[in-house]
Formats: structure tokens, C-alpha cells, sequence
């Protein structure tokens, strides 16, 4: 896993010289402002030092931005004779022309950034060339001040190759930018969340946040995707992340984790994804990635996720949005069905989990004060280590396959030993709700294509339901598909409707539930909504799954346990709640102190 994320595709180029863009190339790149509020600045900064193939990028922040904003990398610096010409207006070292448009291997080619930058603010350029290595440590690298677009000082200070950036008085020349900027607090938080996405994407290389003189983040540079995750959020991650890899051979790569559905979240801050090194907003691929947990995580939830999209350099799209979060993709349908698919894959088999879970940990909960001025080359503890998530354990499926059921509790849930000594608790009503959805939705569909019908479980009393006009319309045009499911339904005059049967299950009690909850289900068939079927499918699948209170023989835990080993999401109840509680054999070492 790790030699995946040490390969960053964008850093094996090595540097041309700088070039300033010929209109027609300068003409074909996405205009508009990149420089919005403090955080774009760092995003800039942070893409530069990235594209320089340093290994390690310090940020450092003072009142929200807006007063010092300073990024420093060891990447292979900027040649003396260049540093004044790179914060002009298409000046780049990245592309030469429209052709390299369509294969980039940089995160930036607009060559506007540092031009936009010190077009607002006073910038500091300090470098040093890797080329100059030879010449001693202490060589002196030139440094530039520009204030208002002229160069107002030149200077010469020892360093080792690398750049630092320094940017003050943010907006100072664009009052009414200035007027709208929120407080520091807001705009420290955008930095550490930009931080935090970066450094996820590159989990090789250190990056440390200090936001007035506290250090607000710091990873090792690893190189595990995992041990970044742990670094930053501070959670024992390695139980609640599952590893994602999946290609085609051809046209992409999807590799990274998915964090168990207890790290959901309720906002979409930690759904990542980074195509070719890019971390990005696309609308479809935002979209194939909900589609995979829509239905899998309770409504308005959004899981943690961080994964790395790679392919062909021309198959992409970069030059879309000038802050470049936006790309086109070539096999977009593809690619977009295959995240569907890894997200959904994952959650359906991702248990609940006993302990409760604070996410993220405590955020700055590694922020302390900088003791004394600056130092170089802070490291994270070691403690990362332990976070290794490297043997992926056996799916979900498998492991419920094999469970041995030990009792019932409180007739609702059924304990049962995994064979390798953790626990897992299962709820009896939701397993079974989630069989019989599972069983539904294949007959449905199944029923569909071929013109079968579900067996229908013939009432002795059929029940009549009274809808409201508008239902009434929509239930009778639904009758056919009703009967597709087992339902046999005549409209009874006016708004009254007799229901005959009711889908055949394996027992009677079953039936007697759904009888009692006809109108209900009616007002679902009648629902004025796309998804009408699906939640049917869902309220018939609830009306007639066992009950909590019920009580269950070894045998019939050991057939529910069974049947919910077949279906393709074990874990998960059509609603979107846990099925499946696990105590894993670490979480009772931990816990037991054993
Ligand atoms: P772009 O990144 O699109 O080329 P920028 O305005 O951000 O445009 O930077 C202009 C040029 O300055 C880059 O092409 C690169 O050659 C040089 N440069 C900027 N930042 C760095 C850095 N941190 N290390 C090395 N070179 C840099
Ligand atoms: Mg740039």
C-alpha cells in the first residue's frame, strides 16, 4: 500500500526552465480570480512546493492570513535567474504549450498564481536552486520582495535548496475584498482543513501547520495513507478503515480507505477524492460517490472517505475551473459506476462499533506552543505506528457465514462468536428485515423482466384502505406493479381499495404484521415520488421481518444468521442503520487490560 501513496504522479518531471505563455496558449487557460480569501493563497503556495517534489512543507499563518501567511519547502528551489520573472503573468515552468494542456503532470500551469498573489498583497521570494547543492550548506539563496507589483527589495540570505514564500498584508491595496474577509478564527479554520486535505493526498511528505505560534498540525510523511488519517483525526483507526482497490486494467485505478460507518459524518467535509494527485469537486464523481452510500448511512450522513483516482494523464481534464478543483474525465461513466460501487461495497459489510466514537478526535489536540522561536524538522511521535491497517480482515460476509450463535438477549439480539474470539451482536428484527428486503427486491426486479409474479399469500379477510383523491389516481395506475409483488388490489369505488393478498412469506406471523399496517403500505404504494417502489419494497420488508421480543430457538438464530450471510449488505438495514455490533478480539485485549 505504501509505495502506492509515496508515488505521487505529478513528481517525477523533471523542471524546464520558466517560460512566459504565448497569448494563444495564455488565452486557452480557465480565467477567473484564484485568489478569493487567505486559504487560496495556501493552496497555491502548497501546489507549487508540491510540484517542486518537496518532501516537506511548512505553513505558518498569522491573524488569519492576513497579516503573514508563509509556506517553506525543500523542493528543487528556483534558479537566481528566474526569481524575478516567476510572479509575472503567465510565467511557468510547466507547460509550453496547448498540447501539454491535455497530458499535465503538474498540479499548476496557469503560471498566474504568484502574479495574482503579489498583485494583492507584499510577497516574499526567497530561494534556493537544488542545482547549487554542490556549492556548500550555507550558500545564500536571493531573495525578492514585491509590493504592488514592483520589486521593492533584493536580498541574499543562507539557506538549504528549497523556497520559502512569505505573503503579508493580504488585500491591503483591495479594501472591499477586506471588508468581506470573516474573522481569523474562520479563516485558520479553512487553513487546517486545507492542510489536512493535503496532507491526506500526500501522505508521504511532512507538512506542519503552525497558525500563531502554535502548531496546529503535523504528520511524519509515512507514506501510509493510514497513518495520516490517524495522525490527523487521533483515532485508533486501523479497526474502522477498510482498505479500497480496484481497476480496470485500463483506464483508472481507485486505491484508499473508507472509514466504518460509526465515522460518519454529517457533513461532506471528509468525503476526499483526488484525481491524478488533484484533490477535487466534480459534480458526477461527487454524485457516483453518494450514490454508493446513500441508502447504506442514515440520511444527511456522509462517511469519512479518502480515495486516490489515477488515470492517464491525457485522459484528463484539468483546465476546467481557474482554482483548478474541477476535471473532466474521459471514462467519467466508468469511473464514476466503479466509486459507486467501492463505497458501496465497503459500507454494506461495515459493522457498528461498541465504543463511541468522538470524530474527528480532538482536532488540535496535538497544538502546542512552539517553545521558543522556530524549529526545523519537528517529527510526530512514533505512536502512529500501531495504526497499520495492514491485514484486511475477512469480509463481513465470510465472518457472518461462519458465526456460532452462543444465546439471544433480551429476545432481540443475538450474541454470536466469530471464529477468531471477537463478538458480534446482531439484531435479530433488522437482519431479517434486511433478508426479506434483499429476497423483494430480486423477485421484483426479476418479476419485472421476465412477467413473474411474486406469490401472493391470499387474506381470508381482504382489508380495505381509504386514500385521499390524489392518492387514489396514483394507486390504481400502480395496481399491475403491485401485483408483480404479491399484492392483489381492486379499487372498491370512490377512494376505497380492497387488498386480497399480501407477499407470501415463510411464516404466518409475518402476514398478520403486514395486515395490520395495510393502510400504511397503501399510502406508500401511493407515494407522489420516484423512489415509491423502493420504499415499499422497505416498509413491506419492516411490516413483516420478526420483531424484538421474539423469542428464538438456537436453530432459528443459526437459519436468521444464515440467511443474512447471503444477502450483499449484511451490515446494514434498509433504512440505513446498523445491523451488526462488533467487539473485536483487540477492543476486548484493550478493554480487559489482558
Ligand atoms: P504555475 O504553478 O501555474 O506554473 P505560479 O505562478 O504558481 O504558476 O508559479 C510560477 C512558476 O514559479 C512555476 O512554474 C515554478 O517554476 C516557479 N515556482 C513557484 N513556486 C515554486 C516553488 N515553491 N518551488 C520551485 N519553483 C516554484
Ligand atoms: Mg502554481
Amino acid at each position: 500500500m505504501s509505495q502506492i501513496h509515496n508515488a505521487s504522479p505529478l513528481l517525477q518531471i523533471p523542471r524546464s526552465p520558466l517560460l512566459m505563455l504565448s497569448p494563444d496558449v495564455a488565452e486557452r487557460i480557465a480565467a477567473g480570480e484564484v485568489i478569493e480569501r487567505p486559504v487560496s493563497v495556501i493552496k497555491e503556495l502548497l501546489e507549487n512546493a508540491l510540484d517542486a517534489g518537496a518532501k516537506e512543507i511548512r505553513v505558518e499563518v498569522r491573524g488569519g492570513g492576513l497579516r503573514l501567511m508563509r509556506v517553506t519547502d525543500d523542493g528543487y528551489g528556483i534558479p537566481e535567474d528566474e526569481l524575478e520573472h516567476v510572479s509575472l503573468r503567465h510565467t511557468t515552468s510547466k507547460i509550453r504549450s496547448v498540447e501539454d494542456l491535455s497530458h499535465l503532470h503538474t498540479l499548476g500551469f496557469r503560471g498566474e498564481a504568484l502574479a495574482s498573489i503579489a498583485a494583492v498583497s507584499e510577497a516574499t521570494l526567497l530561494s534556493r536552486a537544488i542545482e547549487t547543492d554542490g556549492l556548500g550548506e550555507n550558500h545564500a539563496a536571493l531573495s525578492v520582495t514585491i509590493r504592488g507589483g514592483e520589486i521593492t527589495q533584493r536580498g541574499r540570505r543562507a539557506r538549504l535548496h528549497g523556497t520559502t514564500v512569505t505573503v503579508r498584508d493580504l488585500f491591503y491595496n483591495v479594501p472591499a475584498r477586506l471588508k468581506f474577509m470573516r474573522g481569523a478564527r474562520t479563516e485558520n479554520a479553512h487553513m487546517l482543513q486545507l492542510l489536512q486535505r493535503y496532507a491526506l493526498g500526500y501522505p508521504a511528505i511532512r507538512f506542519n501547520l503552525v497558525v500563531d505560534e502554535h502548531i496546529a498540525l503535523q504528520t511524519s510523511g509515512s507514506g501510509d495513507l493510514a497513518v495520516a488519517l490517524a495522525e490527523l483525526y487521533h483515532l485508533p483507526l486501523s479497526e474502522m478503515l477498510h482498505p479500497v482497490h480496484m481497476s480496470d486494467g485500463a483506464h483508472y485505478t481507485i486505491h484508499g480507505y473508507i472509514g466504518n460507518r460509526v465515522l460518519a459524518q454529517s457533513n461532506r467535509q471528509y468525503v476526499m477524492l483526488f484525481v491524478n494527485g488533484r484533490w477535487v469537486q466534480s459534480r458526477p464523481l461527487q454524485d457516483a460517490l453518494e450514490e454508493g452510500y446513500r441508502s447504506l448511512l442514515p440520511k444527511g450522513k456522509h462517511p469519512l472517505l479518502v480515495l486516490f483516482l489515477e488515470v492517464p494523464a491525457e485522459q484528463l481534464d484539468a483546465n476546467v475551473h481557474p482554482a483548478k478543483i474541477e476535471v473532466r474525465l474521459e471514462y467519467e461513466g466508468e469511473i464514476a459506476d466503479a466509486l459507486t460501487r467501492a463505497v458501496r461495497s465497503v459500507l454494506e459489510q461495515s459493522p457498528a462499533l461498541p465504543d463511541s466514537i468522538q470524530f474527528p478526535g480532538p482536532v488540535l489536540a496535538n497544538q502546542r506552543r512552539l517553545p521558543g522561536p522556530r524549529r526545523r524538522g519537528l517529527r510526530v511521535s512514533e505512536s502512529a505506528e500501531g495504526y497499520k491497517a495492514e491485514n484486511a480482515p475477512p469480509g463481513t460476509t465470510e465472518v457472518i457465514g461462519s458465526l456460532r450463535p452462543l444465546a439471544q438477549l433480551q429476545q432481540a439480539v443475538i450474541l454470536a462468536e466469530a471464529p477468531d474470539g471477537s463478538l458480534y451482536l446482531v439484531d435479530q428484527h433488522r437482519a431479517h428485515e434486511r433478508v426479506i428486503y434483499e429476497h423483494l427486491r430480486r423477485l421484483y426486479a426479476g418479476g419485472r423482466q421476465q412477467d413473474e409474479i411474486v406469490e401472493g399469500h391470499l387474506l381470508l379477510e381482504p382489508v380495505i384502505v381509504e386514500m385521499k383523491r390524489y392518492q387514489a389516481d396514483l394507486l390504481e395506475q400502480r395496481l399491475p406493479m403491485l401485483r408483480g409483488l404479491g399484492i392483489e388490489c381492486e379499487r372498491f369505488g370512490g377512494r376505497s381499495f380492497l387488498i386480497r393478498s399480501v407477499p407470501g412469506g415463510e411464516d404466518g406471523a409475518g402476514q398478520e404484521q403486514l395486515v395490520a399496517h395495510m393502510q400504511e403500505l397503501a399510502e406508500t404504494a401511493a407515494e407522489d415520488s420516484s423512489d415509491w417502489e423502493d420504499h415499499l419494497l422497505i416498509g413491506l420488508s419492516c411490516r413483516s421481518a420478526m420483531r424484538r421480543g421474539r423469542e428464538l430457538g438456537s436453530g432459528e438464530q443459526q437459519a436468521l444468521l444464515k440467511a443474512l450471510a447471503s444477502v450483499s449488505a449484511p451490515a446494514v438495514c434498509p433504512h440505513g442503520s446498523p445491523i451488526l455490533l462488533h467487539y473485536s478480539r483487540t477492543f476486548l485485549i484493550d478493554k480487559f487490560d489482558w
